[in-house]
């Protein structure tokens, strides 16, 4: 399905942000090649737009939503999974098959392809360590079996061998043995840790080496600092809430004036982990 000027703000998780030029939804992987080969525009693959802001006067391309990529099936403990699935899915499916590792995803809203491309974590794991192989597709419609050896992988980054390569599933591979973490435990941690139901986009900073972005930023006295509709979360520091009808350019000027204040107090440069567009 195409369509024209989509708000990205409904596609996001800040509510904020412009419009796409074209807003294209594949039935199916054939679809999406197809698509790609007679494409001209630059392309945005989206997920579930929880990492990711797009400015206000928009994107000049086409925005790809892969939510229809659904494949979740099981062969000999290896998860075949499509890049639409959502995170919490694939836990709830570990769970459900006693599959252990996997529990941390519950607590991160996005889909396996976005989850893949920011290395996405929680409670010390990170997708990237379950990882078997990706297949991906490239700006010509062709896929490709990728190993974990083809990327480079750090904490909130990948760099891939191969540019231009979008992830559409995974084979992730979990075991038996190790303990398996209670949900709803985890879900409860975090619910006290963060706002979690206002429009954010997570953690905005990654957290310098050995040291917390949300302590820089309370010991800046930041807490609840707003610009235009754009305030910084009185329960985690390293959250921007869009708290009444942010623009994108409010949470763009608020994350450079954090940047800006903890870097004259600290001597720190914070590093983004939302993807602005
Ligand atoms: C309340 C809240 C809590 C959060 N907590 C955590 C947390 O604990 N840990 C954590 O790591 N993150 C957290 N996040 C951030 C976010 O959920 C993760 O980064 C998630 O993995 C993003 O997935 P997505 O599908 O929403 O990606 P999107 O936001 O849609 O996209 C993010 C980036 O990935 C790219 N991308 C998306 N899909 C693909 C694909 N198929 N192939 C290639 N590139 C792609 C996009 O182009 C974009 O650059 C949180 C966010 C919120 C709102």
């Amino acid at each position: 399905m195409l369509t024209h000027n989509e708000p990205m703000s409904e596609h996001c998780s800040f509510r904020s942000g412009g419009l796409a030029q074209d807003f294209f939804i594949p039935e199916s992987v054939n679809d999406l090649s197809k698509f790609l080969k007679n494409n001209q525009k630059s392309i945005l693959i989206l997920g579930l737009g929880s990492n990711l802001l797009v400015r206000d006067r928009g994107f000049d391309g086409v925005v790809i939503k892969l939510n229809n990529f659904k494949t979740l099936s099981m062969k000999n403990s290896i998860i075949e999974i499509g890049a639409g699935v959502t995170l919490a899915k694939i836990a709830r499916f570990c769970e459900t098959q006693k599959l252990n590792g996997g529990e941390f995803l519950s607590a991160i809203p996005g889909s396996l392809g976005g989850a893949l491309a920011m290395n996405a974590g929680a409670f010390g794991s990170e997708i990237w360590d379950f990882v078997h192989s990706v297949t991906t597709m490239n700006l010509s419609g062709e896929i490709f079996n990728r190993s974990k050896n083809d990327f480079e992988i750090d904490y909130r980054k990948i760099i891939a061998k191969n540019n231009d390569e979008y992830f559409i599933g995974a084979n992730l591979k979990f075991d038996r043995t190790t303990k398996q973490h209670n949900i709803k435990q985890l879900l409860e941690k975090r619910n006290q840790l963060q706002p979690i139901g206002l429009p954010s986009c997570g953690s905005v900073f990654k957290n310098p080496a050995d040291q917390y972005a949300a302590e820089l930023i309370e010991k800046s006295n930041l807490k609840g600092f707003c610009i235009g509709g754009a305030c910084i979360s009185e329960k985690h520091a390293n959250f921007i809430i869009n708290q009444t009808d942010a623009s994108a350019t409010d949470i763009e000027n608020l994350i450079f004036y954090i940047q800006k204040t903890v870097k004259s107090k600290f001597g720190v440069d914070l590093e983004m982990e939302v993807r602005i567009i």
